[in-house]
């Protein structure tokens, strides 16, 4: 008999030696392969960082979660709180080890001939005097549309009052429909960004256009409208933009456009509760003979919602009537 035979244990124990010097190279060989593939990953990677490609490639990875729509919070967070964000944000991005190819990625970018671009972004400025009402106050409300955004419009219709939108526009039919529905209630649309990625767009004055005029573009192609008025991500002067802020500015006034910032901040970005919002907002309107209010129109901002009837009723109370900014309003400018 084979099985159970000299023969038979023989051929066993060379099968499972063999078995148990090829399956260990195999695997080595397998394991040596991954591997390598890794380290030319990591090589590839590596370049790319060396030649300065990498904060483009992760701001555009980023922006496709925030205009998502659903990350309103992510948007807001590094917005408007800029000062505190900033601080925590920066070294992350300018780490040791891109202090040595900044001139490489600012060099280029100076070189851009900005008149060149995007020939179908300009605007009329205007060129009259300011028209100033005292005692009136700017709501303005940013990051939107979003889910809130109806809620919004109907408190301001309800109580009759004008605001201004600084839009973050998607591609997308439910964004275009509520757009719509601001312009139709006669409110204000300003440009805010189109991808709220501080990195991205402050990277150069063209990575700038290149966001405005992609929101630009679609909150013309969904209202008609050719949005004059705008307002930076961040506010005009924050930590992502100081070397880049003067040539951005130059260029959008000579394509006539005006920017807005704010004067009192409802802090609603930072979580303010419903009272605190109310007293704050309040507080610090009271102050001011023409209140441009900061809000926020995301998703995670409902306290914003349930105030602004009390918030308008208040000031009203107090004397203050509405406008929406345009042109012809003396812009808050921080600086
Ligand atoms: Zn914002």
């Amino acid at each position: 008999m084979y099985f159970g035979s000299v023969r038979f244990f023989k051929h066993l124990i060379l099968t499972v030696v063999a078995l148990l010097i090829i399956v260990p190279t195999i695997l080595c060989i397998i394991l040596l392969c991954d591997n390598n593939s890794k380290s030319a990953e990591i090589d590839r990677l590596n370049s790319i960082i060396a030649s300065g490609e990498y904060k483009t490639d992760t701001s555009d990875t980023s922006s496709v979660t925030e205009s998502s729509g659903i990350t309103d919070s992510d948007k807001e967070t590094s917005s408007e709180s800029s000062t505190t964000e900033a601080i925590t944000e920066e070294p992350e991005t300018s780490a040791p080890e891109t202090t040595t190819e900044e001139p490489e990625t600012s060099i280029p970018s100076q070189q851009v001939d900005l008149t060149v671009l995007y020939e179908d972004m300009y605007v009329t400025p205007y060129t009259g005097e300011y028209i100033n009402d005292d005692n009136t106050v700017y709501l303005t409300f940013d990051d939107g549309p979003s889910v809130l955004t109806e809620n919004i419009l109907m408190y301001l219709r309800q109580e009759n009052v004008k605001a201004t939108f600084f839009v973050v526009p998607e591609d997308a039919e439910y964004c275009r429909i509520l757009l719509r529905k601001i312009a139709a209630d006669g409110h204000t649309i300003g440009i805010h960004t189109a991808s709220h990625d501080y990195e991205k767009i402050y990277s150069s004055p063209e990575a700038f256009l290149d966001d405005f005029y992609n929101a630009y573009s679609l909150v013309y192609e969904a209202t008609g409208i050719k949005a004059d008025i705008y307002r930076f991500a961040g506010g005009s002067i924050n930590d992502y933009n100081e070397d880049v802020r003067e040539d951005i500015i130059a260029e959008m006034s000579r394509r006539g456009f005006q920017y807005f910032d704010w004067n009192v901040d409802s802090n609603d970005w930072q979580g303010y509760n419903w009272t605190q919002l109310y007293n704050s907002v309040l507080s610090d309107a009271s102050e001011l003979s023409t209140p441009v209010i900061l809000f926020h129109d995301t998703g995670m901002r409902e306290n914003t919602v349930l105030v602004i009837e009390d918030i308008i009723k208040a000031l009203k109370n107090k004397g203050y009537q509405f406008g929406s900014l345009s042109q012809k309003t003396e812009p808050i400018q921080f600086g």
